[in-house]
């Protein structure tokens, strides 16, 4: 989820480059980079770190150019490193190129490419656009862009010049966000808002598959098949600190938006012809007991991963909070996995419980969120969630991308082990690449989550209740409100509450209950009716089609899905709850009080 900016004009493009960059990089940080053309020479410059990396590199370099492209990295293909920055070349250096999104053929393209004499200077999939591009090139930038984008699948948003065109800027839209702003004498491309304000409120909101040239005097839009697109200026008139969220009133809101692009990348990175693709995780199909530890949220993952393992691939799963696995001597040995989970890559308790185990003798295997992060670089094994930074303190759309790629490591598994079949396989990958559109139409119960909210914002308790993976998301779904409304809350296994904790049910008790697992329905329903006899109100989630003969007193419906899966929807319908119980509440919901986004410390 990088950021990329774009500028033509009469004066010096950089200062217009870095100030916009400095706007973007809540986007990413690993690497930043800007490509000018200086009398029709293309200058660049690029640096791993931070963008003050790049200022400080700049300082000395002293390039500058009336137009220019920028950009400030969160990898997903290729590590953190000086070679893997953006803007990337082609091979005749004419062209540069700045791109966010992933290009998920990338292989195809590049072995294309490399058969027709390229050579490749780093290990990302944008590379491979800047080679298109002059591939088709043939005087016409226009048709050079229109066929490279023909051939490429995946997200993109691209920030292109040449030096063969010193007076235009080009660029291109295809699931990643990308803007044109107007000014006087000049005209910008940028991912988001914030980074044009300090130019102009004026911008045209581009649309999937369009293609944009700027020159210092206008934009003109175009298709694919490059017919010029009318399109009406839209008036920003949101202040600085809403733009830099996207229009959204916090972090969370956006980010738990953004899930079903972000569980659509995760998914998509691992998923080719009906199967599930690693590289190098042969050792998955060898495995006879596996570990997940994690903190948090993402301990609520590896709960869930355990019920999905066990289901599919038939390896007996321990999950352990790492906390406890640091110092429980756990009984791991040569010949065992352990999984950890964090969406930082640096959480202290992960860190130390990775380390125990490979002292142990066990493999270990990452799942982190931020590239080159210390878990990732100690762990013997890692796979990258692609949620993009997050912000808010409450992990929405991390969590969500660390349970795709639980759902992805147990079909790898299963599958590896002879446990299904090809089609069964198959079956199960077209239903997880569903998950994005149904995650998106959970999202539309927004409305009618936030009246909820509105009514039982005042609780001071609340109870989560769910059997099998059910229980596991109630476990997350308790946390988020505890963490961001400070409503206390708990959270039980369906059939536990009558062992001891329906004393704590009375008169309009607040009890969510989530039942999506068909074969054991009933059963919640069961449970549902004694809190409701004792007096409790229950919200109950279910699925669409799923009747429970009116013992609950509301119900949300969500998108139906396999039973394996359905944590996917559930928990962003109970991240939306806790939203507006937050809002309500008047909470820093951003920030709340306490917390911190990553637990380096013990
Ligand atoms: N896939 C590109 C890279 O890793 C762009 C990353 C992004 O937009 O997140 O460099």
């Amino acid at each position: 989820m990088c950021g990329i900016v774009g500028y033509i004009g009469k004066t010096n493009a950089l200062p217009f480059l870095l100030e916009g960059l400095g706007k973007l990089e809540y986007r990413g940080y690993d690497s930043a980079g800007v490509a000018l053309l200086e009398d029709g020479k293309l200058k660049f410059s690029k640096a791993k770190g931070r963008l003050d990396v790049l200022k400080g590199k700049l300082d000395k370099e002293k390039i500058s150019g009336n137009i220019g492209i920028g950009h400030t990295r969160w990898a997903t293909h290729g590590a953190p490193l000086d070679k893997n920055s953006h803007p990337h070349l082609s091979k005749n250096n004419k062209i540069a190129i700045v791109h966010n999104g992933i290009i998920e053929n990338y292989h195809v393209l590049k072995s294309f490419l490399i058969e027709n004499g390229v050579n490749f200077s780093s290990d990302t999939d944008s590379e491979v656009v800047a080679h298109l591009i002059e591939y088709y090139y043939s005087g016409d930038m226009l048709d050079a862009i229109s066929r490279t984008v023909e051939k490429l699948q995946g997200s993109f948003a691209l920030g292109i010049i040449s030096s063969d065109h010193p007076d235009e800027l080009f660029a291109v839209k295809k699931d990643s966000p990308l803007i044109a702003g107007i000014g006087e004498g000049k005209n910008f491309i940028a991912s988001d808002i914030p980074a044009l304000l300090s130019e102009t409120r004026d911008v045209y909101l581009l649309k999937d598959g369009e293609i944009v040239r700027l020159t210092d005097s206008e934009i003109k839009i175009y298709s694919l098949d490059k017919k010029e697109i009318s399109r009406e200026v839209f008036h920003v008139d949101w202040d600085i600190d809403a733009a830099e969220k996207g229009g959204f009133e916090h972090f969370m809101l956006k980010e738990i938006n953004e899930q079903p692009r972000t569980v659509h990348d995760t998914l998509a990175r691992h998923i080719m012809d009906g199967k599930v693709v690693f590289d190098n995780l042969d050792m998955l199909s060898a495995l006879n007991r596996v570990y997940i530890t994690a903190c948090g949220s993402a301990y609520h993952v590896g709960l869930a991963g355990k019920y999905v393992i066990e289901k599919l691939a038939g390896v007996p799963v321990d999950v352990w909070l790492a906390s406890e696995f640091r110092y429980a001597e756990p009984v791991v040995s040569e010949g065992d996995l352990v999984i950890l989970i964090s969406q930082s890559g640096e959480t202290a308790d992960t860190l130390a419980a990775l380390r125990e185990a490979k002292k142990r003798g066990a493999k270990t295997l990452a799942i982190v969120n931020v590239a080159g992060s210390s878990i990732a670089r100690e762990a013997d094994f890692v796979v990258h969630t692609l949620a993009g930074p997050e912000i808010a303190v409450a992990t929405t759309k991390a969590y969500s991308c660390q349970l795709a790629m639980m759902y992805l490591l147990a079909i790898y598994m299963a599958s590896g082990k002879g446990k299904i079949t090809a089609e069964e396989e198959k079956s199960l990958c077209s239903q997880l690449l569903q998950l994005p559109d149904k995650i998106a139409e959970t999202i539309k119960l927004s409305d009618t989550l936030k009246e909820h909210a509105k009514k039982h914002y005042n609780i001071s308790n609340a109870f989560y209740l769910g059997r099998g993976i059910d229980w596991c998301v109630s476990l997350e779904g308790s946390l988020k409100l505890k963490e961001i409304s400070y409503v206390h809350s708990e959270s039980y296994a369906a059939g536990e509450l009558k062992h001891g904790t329906i004393s704590l049910i009375e008169e309009n008790s607040l009890v969510l209950s989530i039942a999506t697992q068909k074969n054991i329905f009933d059963k919640t329903i069961s449970n549902i009716k004694e809190i409701t006899s004792r007096g409790g109100y229950v919200m109950l989630f279910l699925p669409d089609g799923m009747e429970d003969g009116g013992e609950a007193d509301c119900r949300i419906y969500l998108p139906e899905t396999n039973d394996l899966f359905s944590a996917s929807l559930s928990v962003v319908a109970l991240q939306i709850f806790a939203y507006y119980v937050a809002l309500f509440r008047g909470c820093d919901i951003d920030k709340p009080r306490n917390l911190a986004k990553s637990v380096t410390v013990e």
